[in-house]
């Protein structure tokens, strides 16, 4: 354990405090805290990086620039590093916070700010619960929406119709709640369940419940891939989502956005040429995404939204009719050749299964060949309904375009996030994602391909979505901001988790502070959980 300095108090305080006078010619300014000598700084906007050493003094930033022969408590040598604001993440499953409340597993990655309860999840009430994370402590700032998924669970179970008036107007108060307790916004998840139930006014209405306390909308598209209902693909999913946001007045993230299947491969320049026109009509719409080409979710994503309806026993009642159970496999089959399956089983490896951990890491082609079955993506189908028979499992779909996740990551108003859910060595077999999502864009978009250049990349990971959450003191390094900091080594930074290995910290991240405390020290972990809980508006 690392202590933590006592913040010193400053000249304006002891004035405050009446004590100036006493003081005298002693009230110099305080040695600084921590100073970060000798790096590159890269400051969050997008500036080109320069030669300075940051000064710390408690929580904040005090001073950029020459600071050489400055009185410090600790001085940290970043010569030959690059000192950067600490990473925010707006889409982060942090469900598992009350257990993992240090977040090493992201903060490894430089992550600093978490924003939690994506794709329409996420813990409801909110007050309670981010008193108990507080009083647990955490290892980086976290940050919470608020879930449409929750909401119309805890209002109108699974049901699959339109709510009547009465549960719509309580549906908006546990929105309005939750955004007086300091949620930032609302998400949705409109592929999942009870969310693909709903349709566009009924999200529009707890939208504006939203917006009218400043928040902002993040949505799961009701659709990623082709779709096999007419008039729901990924094109209509993406207007959709543009549609809320011009109908609730709400600023709008496209959240993890990706072109899901073989047959829409290509389309990013669809997707984005939609999300600039709906700028330039005056939507704010921004997009954030993972850089990988492949996704992670429960294999229930393979099985139609209406089988689901009322949920897991309805679900079984359903197999036990022959004329729905053919429907259902068909559905998923369809979804197997066109959709997330990318028309190979071997693009469909099991992550977390609880009822067979052998499985983990292997594809559906392995169980299959396991089980002496033709491969076929009618056995695929079986599979997925035995697997959901015996509690589902979570799945990594190898089924992107290396084109569309470049072109997406190009594009001036996509931030890099996760969707990474925290976690720790041992725990099942997650998406690499979790682990690697930062330094893979140092390292793979900017050092290897050139996507980007570093300032740009680091933009992405900063100020940009920290302007999308209204926290315009973090996300950048400049006199006066949260000393928010990571310094890593442009030239070896790496993200090391595998779609084989994921359990990766990644490599080149020495130094990691959050709020003026160093929680990655010299490449070391160090539990002191300097983070704090986050209320919108509470600055
Ligand atoms: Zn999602």
């Amino acid at each position: 354990m690392t202590r933590r300095p006592r913040p010193r108090l400053r000249p304006l305080a002891l004035a405050a405090a009446g004590l100036l006078p006493f003081l005298g010619a002693c009230a110099e300014p305080a040695p600084y805290d921590l100073v970060i000598a000798g790096g590159t700084v890269v400051d969050g906007t997008g500036a080109p990086g320069r030669a300075a050493d940051v000064g710390v003094r408690g929580d904040r930033i005090v001073d950029v620039g020459d600071l050489s022969g400055a009185d410090a408590v600790r001085t940290v040598d970043a010569t030959g590093l690059v000192v950067a604001p600490g990473f925010v993440d707006l889409h982060t499953h942090l469900d598992p916070l009350l257990r993992l409340p240090s977040a090493e597993s992201h903060v490894r990655q430089g992550v600093t700010t978490a924003l939690g309860a994506p794709d329409g999840g996420g813990p409801l009430p909110l007050a309670p619960y981010l008193a108990e994370a507080e009083s647990l402590g955490v290892g980086m700032n976290v940050a919470f929406l608020v879930g449409h998924n929750s909401v119309r669970r805890a209002v109108m179970e699974l049901e699959n119709r339109a709510p009547t008036d009465a549960e719509l107007d309580e549906m908006q108060r546990l929105v309005g709640e939750a955004m007086g307790q300091g949620a930032f916004g609302i998400s949705t998840g409109l592929k999942y369940l009870p969310g693909a139930f709903s349709e566009l006014d009924e999200v529009v209405a707890l939208s504006r419940v939203a917006a009218d306390s400043g928040g902002f909308y993040t949505s799961h598209l009701r659709e990623e891939g082709i779709g096999r209902t007419p008039g729901l693909s990924l094109l209509d999913g993406v207007s959709e989502a543009l549609e809320i946001g011009r109908l609730a007045g709400i600023p709008v993230v496209l959240t993890h956005h990706k072109i899901v299947g073989q047959p829409l491969w290509g389309q990013a320049a669809t997707t984005l040429a939609m999300v600039d026109s709906a700028r330039a009509a005056g939507t704010d719409a921004m997009i954030d995404q993972y850089p990988y080409t492949a996704t992670y979710t429960g294999i229930s994503i393979l099985v139609p939204a209406w089988a689901q309806a009322g949920g897991d026993e309805a679900f079984l009642r359903r197999l036990d009719d022959p004329v729905l159970a053919d429907s259902i496999l068909a559905d998923i089959e369809w979804a197997i050749v066109n959709d997330r399956g990318g028309n190979d089983l071997s693009r469909v490896q099991f992550a977390r299964v609880e009822w067979d951990p052998s499985l983990e890491g292997g594809t559906l082609l392995d169980w299959a060949r396991r089980e002496g079955l033709e491969p076929t993506p009618a056995t695929g189908a079986r599979l997925v309904v035995e697997a959901m028979r015996r509690g589902g499992a979570s799945a990594i779909y190898h089924a992107l375009d290396e084109g569309d996740v470049e072109a997406i990551l190009a594009h001036p108003f996509t931030a890099v996030a996760s969707d990474g859910r925290l976690t720790q060595p041992g725990e099942g077999h997650p998406h690499p994602r979790w682990y690697g999502t930062f330094p893979r864009v140092l390292s793979r978009y900017v050092r290897e391909r050139g996507v980007l250049g570093l300032e740009e990349a680091v933009r992405k990971m900063t100020s940009l979505p920290a302007d999308r959450m209204g926290l315009p003191e973090r996300g950048r390094i400049a006199p006066g901001a949260f000393a928010d900091l990571v310094v890593f080594d442009p030239d070896t930074v790496e993200d090391r988790a595998t779609f084989q290995d994921p359990h990766q910290y990644p490599a080149g991240i020495p130094w990691v502070v959050v709020n003026g405390v160093v929680t990655v020290d010299d490449g070391a972990f160090v539990d002191v959980r300097p983070g704090r809980v986050l209320r919108r508006g509470e600055g």
